[in-house]
């Protein structure tokens, strides 16, 4: 049951779409939709609630950050999605990202390494309805083989490289978007697998995203559970 006012700083919503989006160049009345309705604030820690609609990334929890609102529609709006996809993304945070694509794609899977953030983000779906979100603790880089291949992916952490893995679980004709550089600064690349399966490789500008930590990411690959221990896989 959902026991949340989806309405709830509506307003605030509505102005954010106007001047951060719209103003901007998200011209996708679907991406605009799911941002309208998203309860943003309700991602956050109570005391990050008041500048949920603030154009800017904000702090979560285990020092990890929720995207600018902006950049959260133009990863969407990039990934050109349809209605029937099967979208994998990696780095769940607070959810939040995962809940926009909910709204615009049929099956959403997502992979966070860290244990608390998995399960603060599995309870906030439940509480919202999201029923079409599949969520899995572990290390994103490698993918999720068993549900694959899918048409779009999403990384919202930033690495080193293209892992190899989400390449390979790319289906034809799919959209991969992940952010890629040093761990300062990134160039967000967009990378389509033709029919022919060759990699079109497309540089969208600089952005700025914590690091994809993984085996096939930056620092080997440590999942974090909720006592803070590291696990080598
Ligand atoms: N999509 C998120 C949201 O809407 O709140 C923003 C995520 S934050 C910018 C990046 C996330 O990627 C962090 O939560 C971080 O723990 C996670 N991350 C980093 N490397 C990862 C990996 N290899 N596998 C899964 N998650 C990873």
């Amino acid at each position: 049951m959902i026991n949340v006012n989806l309405n709830e700083r509506l307003p605030e919503r509505e102005l954010m779409v106007q001047t951060q989006l719209i103003g901007r160049d998200i011209t996708d009345e679907v991406i605009i939709n799911a941002m309208l309705t998203v309860p943003r604030h309700k991602f956050v820690s109570e005391d990050q609630q008041e500048y949920a609609y603030d154009d800017s990334p904000l702090k979560i929890e285990v020092g990890q950050t929720i995207s600018q609102p902006y950049i959260v529609a133009l990863m969407a709006q990039t990934l050109g999605l349809k209605a029937s996809d099967k979208v994998l993304e990696i780095g769940t945070g607070s959810g939040y990202s995962a809940a926009i694509l909910s709204r615009i794609a049929q099956n959403i899977y997502t992979i966070e390494r860290h244990e608390v953030l998995a399960y603060l983000a599995k309870e906030r779906f439940k509480e919202l309805g999201y029923k079409n979100i599949d969520l899995h603790i572990g290390d994103g880089t490698l993918g999720w083989l068993e549900k694959a291949p899918f048409e779009a992916i999403l990384v919202t952490a930033g690495g080193p490289m293209i892992p190899d893995s989400l390449i390979e679980q790319l289906a034809v004709n799919g959209r991969l978007v992940i952010p890629v550089g040093d761990k300062a600064e990134q160039k967000l690349m967009r990378v389509t697998k033709t029919e022919t399966c060759e990699l079109k490789e497309e540089n969208l500008g600089l952005v700025r995203f914590v690091p994809l930590i993984g085996s096939e990411g930056w620092d080997g690959s440590k999942i974090i559970t909720s006592s803070n221990e590291s696990i080598r896989k």
